[in-house]
């Protein structure tokens, strides 16, 4: 059995650090410090973000991280939701604050005050910000790095609409936006309407994404919530119509954090360590010189233009010269999950040849052929012509990357298990599919005795609207009347 079978947690501490992505021996519980290879991935997945907000029309701004209580309270559900989360400044200085202010644990009252400011006109709508910031959030529970924490490197998008089914289509965009998000992170998911108990503090309504992680529990992905008209009248958002009359806007918002990272560690990771997709990897392919003295500069050169060539072609090659081995350098570079290594020594030289390795090619399951290999070497290595090297490499990336995906599909459809009683329930891990007829008796039943949480009612989208996913009939699972809802449920991180 495989590390990351048998103490997936432990795992998924250890490659964490390995890899060099964060250094949790920060002194303070939930916090760690980025290093320079996590902070490239981030701000490869955050450029993609910024890709879509730019494509979608959204305007990038930035709020301050303090927010005044009184701001804060004017929202009841949300306070109540995020209160216990809180981190308070009280002081400035040796002065105690009359009005104390809190690190935001998410934006909506630090923006909604100025909205109220911009927005005047139905000409002003839609009106679409996002803001990629820093949030705290006071956890209490055991602290995980990028899944659980303090200091969350957080994406917030806030919209506002003049009606509620404008917002409704704010809502079918951001899930598009997901779906390409989920395709550069080979990363499935699915898609539930929250239960009332569950959606968003202060939210109409909470569609929540969640992937399966290889320890079968449910990790949120990403949240899209509309809040219809419940921030836009206690902050008083209004416009003004063509007639003169005044309404309150319907708000949207969409969320997603580094918790992505954490959903890439541990689905496509492996006992070497991480596995990147070749999109968001900040070393795509690696050029390793397999060097013997007498022919070292000439291995060094032609990795220099190699490396060229592939960066021209728009890669993100890197040669790796280090003074170290080259098994220590292939190890390093599959803990670092890097896509593709190619590798040149003399031999290679004299034939004008190259060898790529993909990230995946020592794993029995998987098979490496290419349509320029002029050979296959032990290890799922391939030799092809300098030539052929940008095309390759784009070959091969595109192939890894589809199979990244089919294995994380294989994990989820794998575990997508239909349970008929609380029993099973409670005994099955994954993402269960059952049927709940409604009741909040019920709904306590399924989460307590089940041992699960309710991770809604499963959606999809269909042309421009959100239907369900499936519409069988069956037994409530821990009543057993008769009922047409049905639920996914899962043990949550
Ligand atoms: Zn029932």
């Amino acid at each position: 059995m495989s590390e990351k079978d048998e103490d997936f947690s432990g795992w998924y501490n250890t490659i964490i650090e390995e890899a060099g992505l964060i250094d949790k021996r920060y002194p303070i519980k939930g916090m760690d410090t980025w290093l320079p290879y996590g902070l490239k991935l981030r701000n490869l997945i955050d450029d993609i973000i910024d890709d879509e907000m730019e494509r979608t029309n959204h305007d990038e701004y930035e709020f301050p991280l303090l927010i005044p209580q009184t701001e804060f309270q004017k929202e009841a559900d949300h306070i109540e939701g995020f209160g216990a989360e809180v981190f308070w400044v009280t002081h400035g200085g040796e002065t105690e604050f009359d009005i104390p202010l809190l690190l935001r644990p998410t934006s909506e009252t630090a923006m909604y005050p100025l909205f109220k400011l911009w927005i005047r006109s139905h000409t002003d709508l839609p009106f679409k910000t996002y803001q990629t910031v820093n949030t705290f959030r006071y956890e209490t529970k055991q602290t995980r790095s990028f899944i659980r924490v303090r200091e969350i490197h957080f994406f917030e998008a806030h919209t506002a609409h003049a009606t509620y089914e404008d917002a409704e289509a704010q809502i079918i965009e951001d899930l598009d936006i997901l779906e390409r998000m989920s395709d550069s992170l080979c990363m499935p998911f699915v898609l539930c309407k929250r239960p009332e108990w569950d959606k968003f503090a202060g939210a109409h309504y909470t569609i929540g994404a969640d992937v399966l992680m290889p320890d079968l529990r449910a990790l949120q992905l990403a949240s899209v919530h509309h809040y219809k008209t419940n921030f836009a009248e206690p902050y008083e958002i209004e416009y003004e119509d063509e007639e003169g009359d005044f309404h309150h806007v319907h708000q949207t918002t969409y969320g997603m954090s580094e918790r992505m990272i954490g959903a890439i560690v541990g689905v496509h990771g492996d006992d070497q360590g991480l596995r990147l997709p070749p999109e968001i990897a900040p070393q795509q392919v690696v050029i390793v010189p397999v060097i013997f003295d007498e022919a070292s500069e000439d291995v060094l050169e032609a990795c220099a233009s190699a490396k060229e060539t592939l960066t021209d072609a728009g890669f993100r090659a890197h040669v790796d010269d280090r003074d170290e081995t080259a098994g220590f350098k292939y190890n390093d570079l599959e803990q670092k999950g890097v896509p593709l290594r190619v590798e040149i020594g003399p031999r290679d030289l004299e034939n004008d040849n190259a060898v790529l390795v993909p990230r995946d090619a020592r794993q029995d399951d998987v098979t490496i052929e290419s349509q320029h290999a002029v050979k296959t070497l032990g290890g799922g290595k391939l030799v092809i012509p300098q030539a052929d090297l940008v095309d390759a490499v784009e070959e091969q990336l595109e192939a890894l990357k589809t199979r990244m995906r089919q294995a994380a599909d294989a994990l989820l459809e794998e575990n997508l298990l239909t349970v008929k009683t609380i029993e099973e329930a409670k005994e099955s891990m994954g993402v269960l599919r059952t049927w709940w007829c409604g009741d909040d008796t019920c709904a306590e039943t399924i989460e307590e005795e089940g041992n699960k949480a309710v991770l809604g009612f499963p959606r999809t989208v269909e042309g421009d609207e959100l239907v369900p996913v499936d519409k069988t009939t069956g037994s409530c699972v821990a009543c057993q009347s008769e009922t047409d809802q049905v639920i996914y449920m899962a043990k949550t991180y």
